[in-house]
């Protein structure tokens, strides 16, 4: 392919340069070639992920326990003729499979749906190419790409298949994933010989490579596997879905426990024994059996089974809020850490600003100028402001000229017969002015013109260098037509144009100067346009840095670029979260810090604003120094955004910075979390992004803290509700087991409070479903008046352990009496256990309304998730439901009650919830 003649390589994929395919044929040929996409290894099949997770450690105790139930039913069947006995043991069985089948296939929901929501969000995101087709260029899925297709590629885009270039101008690709060559490498479009290694196969783009500098179209010769990058695909890395460190802390978490369960359950065998023991003098198998099937009870207790599910669940359901309010959060584990962020950094152009530039002012030929007109509309007034005199069109059109050829904008007429901008919007503001005085780059570039104009070379804008460049030919002479950040153009200038004279940089520097800083305090953007003749040679073959200098400066404009209205709003509110805002501009520093005294993200008009250089200059502890007090960078590049990251997550900061150049796409992947604009942002930094905004606005991204925070409040809260059920749960048990050591009634001294079935039930049902409606709370009123989250402080920091434990020990305990009254009331033993398992449930689905709070359920409308509503009302009556149907009184162990009876068990548990609340609100107390 990069031996032979471009034309050859056309002809030999049937297809033309400037037709491109019809949709017909490529589709004819995608189903031939496939996708166009790195096949990794097979996907676990769903069975594999249905298996793994029914040998999950929490799922392994249920196993244990089903063996011992499958036991103890042999015994009782085969030793002691005992056959109801038997029957209820592999009942007991029966039901905790179940469970197991029903927690193996939420998970195996779980992992599939989740991840197809997330594809889902992220499609958005996915890969577009500029392709034509039907002979017009369109935006398709880059999997779509077929061999034969002519795509065009611009700074800031992945190379999305094998290419032959047709076309270059400029083009500079980064292949470092082929060839380990960070140097980025120069491409042509002629011919090589045959023997021509990869790294230098110029004339050819490689998948995977991205765009750093010009722009270039080719022809598509593989894609997928058969790309030099599919050939080593399988040495790739795989990314894996990683657990994000919630679900870490929360797999943990649930290790302990088990550890924790696995003592309490020898301490209570061993208790059981010895009471038998002191009581009879013997200890006997069905003595030891009945420990062990209590024993099994406890240990399910213990352990918080459905936790890890339904927090996936939850997390989930956060992504899709985070969705709905314009957030694309690309990983789960993103979601938390945005919660947590204490400095955004964050592009004022565009971001912060509307990116609708208007040109103003401007300076041309010594002569100040004033500009009317709004938006894209290129119509307006030219004045001058030099004391009233006539406007002189001499004056300003060898600048215009200049400005609108050394453009790579466009302004065009929409359906509705309004101008839409097409391009770079700084570009934008230029067309538009010279369309206003009626110099436009078509008429320029026209057969028509005066001369014959075309241009020859183009060396692109890039907030590195901060100058574009393009060279022309008019008639017989050359030009290089440069522009750029007036500071920058200066230190390339030789002289200036004043009053149709040249006069020398030395003597001009002043006036230019001053003309620079009274627009930059205006809050206005500046550009300088100049320019310098070439000879022939110089603009054919000459450097970028050779050309680019001993220019002559034309004029220097000023453009608006108003601040988005909403910005101030989101600021004041992260302020108030404790959250630093900083700003960050390839901008000068006057016209910087205008725009942030006016957005209130400096107080102090005259506050310090760190530039580029100075960063230059520093080394990496004077900047740690530095940065906690500094909210405005200017004249800043791509490189130095890394650094200002670094320093600042030194001092323990959480950092997300947003950027939309192929240059960012460092500092986004530093960043704890990088932002890219979805709508203005290039291929490659939405690539490397936590979080993309579809909207390109900072209100999103506030409006994506705050839903980081609430995400965050809902694990907490439902963690609250579980845990302190599981605490609950292994008192109650514990305390019969220790503290009934006598026959009472009917009920056994070795009856357990709650059966192992009970308490499954309770984990699976009347504890899970609230607990992922809780993940459906809207944010608390206070989630944005509070400091961020300390990401090193344990989850059950701020006094979350001290709850789950006391309000634990207190519903726990009532348990335990509900149990003990019962008996002592000369109730059987099903009716004492029901009686003790519908205060459990009962008292938890109480505590779930004050546990999705941060202060107490009196602050918190219990209406406003209905979700939870919903959740509640199906387990409170499904709880009910099973201890009055004969089927499951067989199944479970439990027994229909009186009428008075239930009242007590539905009502009576809400008490110690609305007590403990109750002296939380009178006193302030924060410990439960
Ligand atoms: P930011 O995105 O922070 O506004 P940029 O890197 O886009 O910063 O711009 C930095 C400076 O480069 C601007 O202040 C302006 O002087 C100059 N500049 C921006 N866009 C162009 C352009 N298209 N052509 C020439 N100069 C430009
Ligand atoms: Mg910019």
């Amino acid at each position: 392919m990069y031996s032979q003649h471009r034309h050859d390589i056309l002809e030999q994929l049937e297809t033309s340069r400037h037709d491109g395919l019809t949709t017909e044929v490529a589709n004819a040929r995608l189903k031939k070639y496939g996708l166009n996409e790195m096949q990794h290894e097979q996907q676990e099949p769903g069975w594999k992920v249905f298996l793994k997770s029914l040998t999950e450690p929490i799922i392994i105790i249920l196993w244990i326990a089903i063996a011992l139930t499958l036991i103890s039913a042999s015994y009782d069947f085969l030793v002691r003729n005992d056959f109801d006995h038997g029957m209820s043991a592999i009942y007991e069985g029966l039901v905790i499979l179940i469970v197991i089948l029903v927690n193996s296939s939420l998970t195996y929901w779980q992992k599939s749906t989740a991840k197809k929501s997330l594809d889902a969000l992220s499609s958005d995101s996915r890969h577009q190419s500029n392709v034509l087709r039907d002979e017009t260029w369109q935006k398709i899925d880059a999997d779509q790409l077929v061999p034969g297709d002519i795509v065009d590629v611009k700074m800031g885009d992945f190379i999305e298949a094998d290419l032959r270039w047709l076309s270059v101008n400029e083009l500079q690709v980064n292949e470092s994933h082929l060839t380990g060559e960070a140097e980025a490498v120069e491409k042509t479009r002629d011919s090589l010989p045959e023997d021509t290694e990869l790294g230098d196969r110029t004339n050819m783009g490689f998948s995977g490579s991205t765009v750093v500098n010009g722009s270039g179209i080719g022809v598509v010769t593989a894609t997928g596997m058969q790309t030099e990058l599919g050939k080593i695909a399988d040495l790739l890395q795989q990314t894996k879905q990683e657990k994000t460190p919630i679900e870490r802390t929360v797999s943990q978490l649930t290790k302990r426990l088990m550890v924790a369960a696995a003592g309490v359950v020898v301490v209570a065998i061993t208790f059981d024994l010895v009471k038998e023991y002191l009581n009879t003098n013997t200890i006997s198998v069905t003595g030891l059996m009945n420990s062990i099937s209590g024993a099994i009870a406890l240990a399910v207790a213990a352990i918080p089974d459905s936790m890890p599910v339904v927090l996936s669940i939850v997390l989930t359901i956060g992504a899709r809020s985070l969705a709905r309010n314009n957030g694309l959060i690309k990983s789960l584990s993103s979601v938390e850490t945005l919660g947590a962020t204490t400095f955004i950094a964050s592009d004022k152009t565009g971001t912060l600003t509307k990116n609708e530039m208007t040109v103003t002012r401007f300076f041309s030929n010594g002569v100040n100028f004033a500009v009317d007109g709004n938006g894209y509309d290129p119509v307006g007034e030219i004045h001058s402001v030099k004391d009233g005199k006539n406007v002189q069109e001499s004056d300003f059109t060898p600048f215009l000229q200049s400005a609108v050829l050394n453009n790579e904008a466009q302004i065009q007429r929409n359906d509705a017969d309004n101008y839409e901008p097409l391009g770079n919007p700084t570009d934008v503001a230029l067309i538009v002015l010279g369309r206003k005085a009626k110099i436009s780059r078509d008429k320029l570039l026209s057969e028509t013109g005066e001369k014959d104009c075309d241009i020859l070379r183009v060396f692109p804008f890039e907030s590195t260098r901060k100058m574009m460049s393009t060279i022309i030919k008019i008639g017989d002479e050359y030009q290089i037509l440069t522009k750029g950040a007036p500071d920058v153009i200066m230190q390339h200038t030789k002289d200036a144009m004043f009053n149709n004279k040249l006069v020398s940089i030395s003597e001009a520097k002043e006036t230019l100067e001053k003309q620079v800083s009274d627009y930059a305090n205006d809050a206005l953007r500046t550009i300088a346009v100049a320019k310098r003749d070439l000879t022939k040679d110089e603009a054919l073959n000459g450097t970028q840095t050779d050309l680019e200098k001993k220019l002559t400066v034309l004029g220097i404009v000023g453009i608006i670029d108003p601040p988005r209205p909403e910005v101030k709003k989101s600021i004041a509110v992260l302020h108030k979260a404790s959250v630093e805002v900083v700003m960050i501009t390839g901008d000068h520093a006057a016209t910087a810090r205008a725009i942030a005294y006016r957005l209130g993200l400096v107080k102090d008009k005259e506050g310090r604003v760190v530039e580029g250089y100075e960063i230059e200059k520093m080394s990496d502890d004077e900047l740690f120094e530095l940065v906690p007090d500094i909210r405005v960078y200017a004249r800043v590049s791509p490189e130095h955004k890394q650094r200002i990251i670094k320093a600042l997550q030194k001092h323990n900061e959480i950092v997300a910075m947003t950027g939309d150049g192929v240059n960012d796409a460092p500092a986004l992947r530093a960043a704890d979390i990088g932002i890219a604009m979805g709508i203005n942002g290039t291929e490659v930094t939405k690539d490397s992004a936590d979080l993309i905004l579809m909207d390109d606005k900072f209100t999103t991204i506030e409006k994506s803290v705050s839903a980081g925070r609430t995400i965050f409040a809902n694990i907490k809260n439902f963690m609250r509700q579980e845990l302190t059920t599981n605490v609950a749960e292994v008192l109650s048990i514990l305390l019969g087991t220790f503290l009934i050591t006598q026959p009472i009634g009917h009920v056994s001294e070795l009856t357990p409070t709650l059966t192992t079935i009970m308490v499954l039930w309770v984990n699976m049902i009347s504890d899970s479903l609230p607990s992922f409606a809780m993940g459906y709370d809207e944010p608390e009123h206070d989630i944005m008046a509070e400091k961020p989250r300390d990401v090193n402080q344990s989850l059950l920091a701020n006094h979350l352990l001290s709850r789950v434990l006391i309000r634990g020990f207190v519903m726990g305990l009532a348990v335990f009496v509900a149990f003990y009254w019962a008996a002592s009331a000369g109730l059987q033993t099903n009716e004492a256990q029901t009686i003790a398992f519908l205060t459990l449930v009962f008292g938890q689905l109480w505590h779930a309304f004050d546990a999705r709070s941060a202060h107490t359920l009196f602050r918190r409308n219990p209406f406003s998730n209905m979700y939870l509503i919903a959740a509640v009302l199906f387990a409170g009556i499904s709880s009910l439901s099973i201890t009055m149907l004969p089927f499951f009184n067989m199944l479970m162990g439990t027994s229909p009650l009186t009428w008075e009876l239930y009242l007590a068990v539905i009502f009576l548990p809400a008490i110690p919830t609305f007590v403990l609340s109750g002296l939380k609100e009178i006193f302030g107390i924060k410990i439960w």
